[in-house]
């Protein structure tokens, strides 16, 4: 695992990865890391790196990583506003933001994931066609994301307001993080959307 890694230095990589010329997808604020393993172990012709900023959920995700022997995936212990401190411009081909913190209050905007300091960063570190994915049980959450990435000139490739009912082949695809288990068991609507950056 990666702990507080210095912001002035960009992490190599090549020194992590078996190979690096293999897509490279982060999930910020992974959480107990559900989602981000089953991704790695559902595709391990991808490198994953899980960015999460509790030492607790990054330790259990860690756990699992050497449980299930994932050596495509890395874990770090970091703040993603350091985001693009840590990944080359132009690395990754995706970032996942998965029931992120709702900071419903308006003077904690800039603590949202969508808020367009966190935008401008995830566009540095993006491929040109690289894609933003999200998702939320938080309507609130959602509806201020949708304008805030509208306002950065971003293009939605997909939206739902009812992830876990749209159509078979999208629900099958889906991967559930702990958040959003728990949430659609209890019958709430699951938001997404997918979106790029204007190059
Ligand atoms: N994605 C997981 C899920 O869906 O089950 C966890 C969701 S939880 C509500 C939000 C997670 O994001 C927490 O684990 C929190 O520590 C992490 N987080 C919040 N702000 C962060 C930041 N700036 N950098 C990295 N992780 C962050």
């Amino acid at each position: 695992m990666i702990q507080d890694p210095d912001p002035s230095k960009v992490i190599d990589w090549s020194e992590r990865f078996a190979d690096i010329s293999r897509p490279l997808e982060i999930e910020v604020g992974s959480g107990k890391g559900r989602f981000i393993t089953t991704l790695a172990e559902r595709y391990p012709e991808k490198n994953f790196v899980a960015l999460e900023l509790q030492t607790t959920a990054a330790g259990i995700i860690l756990r699992t990583k050497l449980e299930k022997k994932l050596d495509n995936l890395q874990i770090m212990r970091a703040d993603a506003a350091d985001i693009d401190a840590f990944f080359a411009v132009n690395s990754a081909d995706k970032i996942y933001l998965n029931f992120s913190d709702p900071w419903p209050k308006s003077r904690h905007e800039k603590r949202r994931l969508t808020y367009k300091s966190f935008l401008q960063k995830y566009q540095t570190v993006l491929k040109d066609n690289g894609l933003l994915e999200f998702k939320t049980d938080n309507s609130g959450l959602f509806a201020y994301s949708l304008k805030s990435l509208n306002n950065f000139g971003m293009q939605f490739d997909f939206v739902s307001v009812d992830l876990h009912h749209e159509a078979d082949e999208i629900v099958e695809q889906n991967i559930e993080t702990e958040y959003e288990h728990k949430f659609a068991s209890k019958g709430n609507p699951i938001y997404a959307l997918h979106a790029k950056f204007q190059t």
